[in-house]
């Protein structure tokens, strides 16, 4: 008899899981699959382009119940599991008990909502599923309407430009000194500053949000300062937190996220977590790449072949149409760093590559990403640039031409 898989979260990671799973052991489980979102699974990050008109939602699913049914895989979309019971080996959903032997946690993050006064009222939303989106768009179709995203960060700003670009008047709030400070360096941001100006919306650094005031619906945000801002939409891009719950009620061993070893096993030997609701090493990721490794592990570990979870240095891409920016690494570097900056303002062109002795240790572009990928190869490598590093940052072309 077939040993019974049951997974909780029809997101990227386990999608990405069951992929792999059904290449390397199609037979192996009788596998169910639990999603709180009331349909199939989408690529999440595409979100933005769906805000912004770019795509459609059919466009971006890439498990639809066709899918699922072709590797006889039950689907039970819009159905959360409530509790997980380790002493009986099942799940509790809206639907009743269903028994496993091997589980899978792959419940992603939830959004982080600033606990100020407010933060219920209807107009005020996160961004993270497609339900967000069409609240959204339901508030863009209004004329004139006004929005206010909290967050510089890479959602907040993929928010921003797409409600600008459904015709919404956007004002973008960010409580550091710059944008996306966690990839970019002051410069940089400033001109992901400027270009968002440019495209008329208004960006304030250094807002510390107070309140979000109106009666059942958001009327205006308060700055601690005193400004107000009217608002139709608030929009809140201020971080996530690994969804956890249902491993912390059944007791596995949970920090920021639930904790798992190199085969994405964790305290419990028949239970596994991938996606950003994991926790390995310290950390939790926020960003597919990682999730992905960490997906093909947990399907070859559930097919009993020997694999472990080595996260690699990844790039950070902003997706907003005509803006290009490219992070990766030690961006910063420190006292033992060296770093080589290349500037052209008239062409909005930013370059900062951070050396380590004779290694990129990082690097920040802006406004000209071909060479982000090269670079990233590099940060990984961790090889010596000395033959290329006088031209480095003019890109692959010309520094390789010139060392040969
Ligand atoms: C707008 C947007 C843009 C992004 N852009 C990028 C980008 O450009 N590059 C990048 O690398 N990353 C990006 N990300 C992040 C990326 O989408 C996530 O890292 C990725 O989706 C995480 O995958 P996951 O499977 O862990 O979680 P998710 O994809 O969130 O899937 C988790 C699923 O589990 C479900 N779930 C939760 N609890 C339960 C429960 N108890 N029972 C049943 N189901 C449950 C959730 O509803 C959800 O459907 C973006 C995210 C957003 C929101």
């Amino acid at each position: 008899m077939k040993q019974r898989l049951v997974i909780v979260g029809s997101g990227m990671a386990s999608g990405r899981m069951l992929e792999h799973l059904c290449a390397d052991a199609p037979d192996l489980f009788d596998i169910t699959l639990f999603g709180a979102e009331p349909h199939g699974n989408y690529n999440r990050i595409m979100l933005s382009p769906v805000l912004a008109g770019e795509e459609t939602f059919g466009e971006i699913v890439t498990h639809d119940a066709a899918w699922y049914a072709a590797r006889n895989i039950s689907f039970r979309f819009g159905e959360a599991v409530t509790k997980i019971d380790r002493e009986r080996k099942v799940i509790v959903s809206r639907n009743g008990e269903t028994a496993y032997d091997k589980l899978v946690i792959a419940t992603g993050s939830a959004p982080f909502i600033l606990p100020v006064a407010g933060k219920d009222l209807r107009g005020v939303v996160a961004f993270r599923d497609l339900d967000d989106v069409e609240t959204m768009l339901t508030a863009a179709a209004k004329p004139d309407a006004k929005a206010v995203v909290i967050g510089g960060g890479l959602l907040g700003l993929e928010a921003a430009a797409a409600l600008k670009k459904r015709g919404m008047d956007v004002v973008l709030l960010h409580l550091m000194d710059h944008l996306m400070e966690l990839q970019l360096d002051p410069p940089a941001a400033r001109l992901l500053q400027n270009e968002l100006e440019g495209r008329g919306i208004r960006v304030r650094c250094r807002a510390e949000t107070k309140a979000l005031l109106g009666h059942k619906r958001i009327e205006a945000v308060l700055l601690d300062d005193g400004t107000i801002y009217p608002a139709d939409l608030v929009v809140m891009a201020a971080g996530i937190r690994p969804e956890t719950r249902i491993a912390t009620d059944a007791g596995l061993h949970v920090e920021r996220g639930v904790l798992v070893d190199d085969r994405m096993q964790t305290s419990d030997s028949d239970i596994f977590a991938v996606g950003e609701c994991a926790e390995h090493d310290s950390r939790c990721y926020g960003f597919v790449e990682p999730l992905y490794e960490m997906a093909a592990v947990a399907a070859q570990s559930l097919a009993g072949i020997e694999a472990r979870f080595r996260p690699l240095k990844f790039a950070t891409n902003l997706k907003v149409t005509g803006v290009h920016v490219f992070s990766a690494g030690d961006f910063m570097g420190g006292t033992d760093c060296e770093r080589i900056l290349y500037s052209d303002p008239s062409l909005g062109v930013y370059k900062k590559l951070v050396l380590r002795g004779d290694k990129l240790a990082g690097a920040v572009l802006f406004g000209d990403t071909a060479d982000g990928q090269w670079y990233l190869e590099l940060i990984r490598a961790q090889t010596s640039v000395a033959a290329t590093r006088n031209n480095l940052a003019f890109g692959r072309a010309l520094a390789m031409r010139k060392a040969a």
